[in-house]
């Protein structure tokens, strides 16, 4: 899959109609700042494609970019963003897990970590979804530039350990946007996942 030609092409919100549910779909989760939208841009090779800023009102909608005519990479919006109203959160959180419940098109969803804050609770809650309909995970611990390596290898098997209990197809590995650390393990998970 030749993921440098992703271009967005819909977003809907609490407000509009998700597009058609017939393709195939890899899903992007994540907290605010966790680093979703600098994972999206290097796994495309684009430096703009997702927003890299944190504003929530830009990022109330799930943005879809597709690879090729039937696969499309989803960007769910930033959970977890302090600076919002409750009944926005809700509106979010509405909004998402309505997505993750329902969507025939996910093949996977990609769960992106700060490396140095791994397994919030809403990253918890983010499985738990995932988990209820065994929908596969990939946890992407990324900005693992600014840890050093014994520290990297200490976490990346801290959450594995973790999320050994799960039944449901749950991988993990340290990224960065930074160096690309990790961009082939991702970029080969997500073609597996969307293989026709
Ligand atoms: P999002 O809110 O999850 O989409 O997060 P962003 O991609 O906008 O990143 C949040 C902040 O973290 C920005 O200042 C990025 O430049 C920074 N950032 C993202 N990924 C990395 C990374 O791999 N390494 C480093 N050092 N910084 C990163």
């Amino acid at each position: 899959l030749n993921f440098n030609k992703a271009k967005f092409t819909t977003a809907f919100s609490a407000k509009s109609k998700p597009p058609e549910d017939r393709f195939i779909e890899v899903a992007f989760a994540g907290r605010s700042n966790a680093g979703k939208s600098s994972s999206l841009n290097t796994l495309t090779g684009q430096k703009k494609l997702a927003r890299t800023s944190s504003k929530p009102g830009r990022t109330q909608q799930i943005n879809f970019f597709g690879i090729d005519d039937k696969r499309f990479l989803v960007d769910l919006p930033g959970y977890g963003y302090a600076a919002v109203s409750k009944s926005l959160k809700q509106e979010w959180q509405g909004l998402m897990e309505g997505f993750l419940r329902s969507r025939q098109s996910l093949r996977g969803v990609v769960i992106i970590m700060d490396i140095r804050h791994p397994l919030k609770e809403n990253d918890i809650q983010m499985i738990e979804w995932c988990d209820e309909r065994a929908l596969p995970m990939h946890l992407v611990l990324t900005k693992a530039d600014k840890l050093k390596k014994n520290k990297i290898n200490q976490t990346l098997f801290s959450v594995q350990k973790s999320v050994s209990d799960i039944k449901t197809d749950i991988s993990v590995q340290v990224f960065s946007s930074e160096t690309r650390l990790g961009l082939p393990e991702l970029k080969s998970k997500i073609s597996n996942w969307m293989k026709a």
